[in-house]
């Protein structure tokens, strides 16, 4: 049984926060370990250069290509889980090296390094390549919670040049408990299936696996990328190519901090209310406040739907928090009933108890504020960083000076480990990225002042430019 693996097609990439989702597979490879309770997966981390997702542990998979509904599959009637079934063994194949078909056993490392090498140098197309070699792919391989098989001794191995940085066999629970510890960040499918299995493999796996929305193919809205933080997407006519803004719930087991929401639209905020109000019932969380990162209309219109939902149903509203400069911009819309100072702690009560140490970080805006948790590393970004989209410098309530200080003071924090930003997913290459903000905007900048001295050089004599 050493060398078993089970291989398991799963539906993954419905990032809620973006347009237009497309279908992708992702491959879990098991194998037994020692501890028959305890079995081990095979994921990998992906390139902390990636623009998407960089950094992030996932399983091998990815995005679905035409050519996947040509592959025929065995004993799969269906055409469109055939072609995801074609998706996850080509992406296996491309990430990783190891080939689920059957037919592969007979083939020699020699021979699947060179059937390797004319899928990535285009010599055969996929279907071709399984055409010539007399390989098939079988269903009954790739079922949900398939059945066990066993390749030749394939090792899964990250290839060079991939998109992926390294790969390793772990115990799921070794996983999940890694998790726990914030020392990773997970695509949200990943972290479902560790969860899972870290339980063990008992007789109601399958239900297990199906039991929760991550498995599902509805698109969640409440995602967990971190421990006891949640990002909850709410739809707001936000700048394009966004379309959501995330909502952020910060919670230990007394209190719940609720930042940013942001939608304007009833359906977006009655959501996130009974989402709070989950938390109400389960009976030890208090709603604590609500904190703005600053006061653009994205990220402030439903403070006040979220506060009449409350004391409609539970008889009282959460004060709200910002930075003096975010209340002054609000005058007129509601009050803001505590202003927040740089530098301020933050303590959540209750267990893990959580201290979080409030940045002013103008730029975007005069009072944008960033929430720093010291000990696991984790930021909420607000719009200084984002995961999708671009972030907007507009005068004078934007201030391009204020805006590279704050990212460089952003740089300077110690154990960054994620960003949570006001849009798109969890950045779990921080550093890298603050560091691609800066460059981005230094280059605009240099760009201007060419721009500019040509100017000046072709002017003529005389001649004044307008600064
Ligand atoms: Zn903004």
């Amino acid at each position: 049984m050493n060398e078993s693996v089970r291989a398991d097609a799963l539906n993954a990439g419905k990032m809620p926060a973006l347009p237009q989702p497309k279908d992708a597979a992702a491959v879990i490879l098991l194998r037994p370990s020692t501890d028959p309770n305890n079995p081990e997966v095979y994921w990998v981390k992906r390139s902390t250069k990636l623009a998407f997702l960089g950094g992030y542990r996932a399983f091998p998979g990815g995005q679905r290509e035409s050519l996947d509904s040509e592959v025929r599959v065995r004993n799969c009637g269906d055409e469109e889980r055939a072609a995801m079934i074609s998706c996850a063994a080509r992406e296996l194949f491309e990430e990783v090296g190891v080939l689920l078909a059957r037919g592969s056993k007979t083939l020699t490392v020699g021979q699947r390094a060179s059937l390797f090498d004319d899928l990535e140098s285009k010599r055969m197309t996929w279907p071709q390549l399984l055409n010539h070699f007399g390989l098939q792919l079988d269903a009954n391989d790739f079922t949900f919670v398939g059945r066990w098989l066993t390749p030749a001794k394939q090792e899964p191995r990250v290839t060079e040049d991939s998109e992926l940085e390294s790969g390793e066999w772990i115990a799921a629970r070794d996983a999940y408990e890694k998790w726990q510890r914030s020392e990773i960040i997970v695509v949200p499918p990943v972290l479902h299936v560790m969860k899972t299995l870290a339980a063990g493999i008992t007789v109601d796996l399958i239900e297990r696996f199906l039991s929760i929305p991550e498995a599902n193919r509805e698109p969640t809205r409440r995602i967990e990328f971190h421990p006891n933080y949640i990002c909850f997407p709410l739809r707001t006519p936000t700048k394009p190519p966004a379309t959501h803004t995330n909502c952020y719930l910060i919670y230990t087991t007394k209190e719940i901090l609720i930042v940013d929401p942001g939608s304007p639209y009833e359906d977006e905020q009655v959501a996130l209310a009974e989402c709070v109000d989950d938390f109400i019932r389960h009976g030890w969380l208090s709603p604590r406040e609500i904190i703005l990162t600053h006061a653009h209309p994205d990220h402030v219109a439903g403070v006040n739907a979220l506060n009449d939902y409350l004391e409609k149903n539970h008889g009282r509203r959460i004060p709200v928090a910002a930075h003096r400069l975010t209340a002054e911009s609000l005058k007129g819309q509601f009050d803001v009933d505590r202003f927040i100072e740089d530098g301020e702690l933050i303590e959540l009560d209750g267990s893990p108890g959580i201290t979080l140490r409030v940045l002013h970080t103008p730029g975007h805006a005069r009072g944008h504020l960033c929430v720093h948790d010291e000990r696991t590393g984790a930021l909420i970004s607000g719009d200084n960083i984002v995961g999708y989209g671009s972030v907007l410098i507009d005068p004078p309530e934007g201030n391009m000076r204020d805006y590279l200080a704050s990212l460089a003071r952003m740089r300077a924090l110690r154990n960054l480990s994620v960003l949570f930003g006001g849009h798109g997913p969890a950045i779990a290459n921080p550093y890298e990225k603050i560091d691609e903000y800066i460059a981005h905007r230094l280059q605009r900048e240099n760009l201007i002042l060419a721009a500019v001295d040509g100017l000046v050089k072709k002017a003529p004599r005389g001649f004044v430019p307008e600064c």
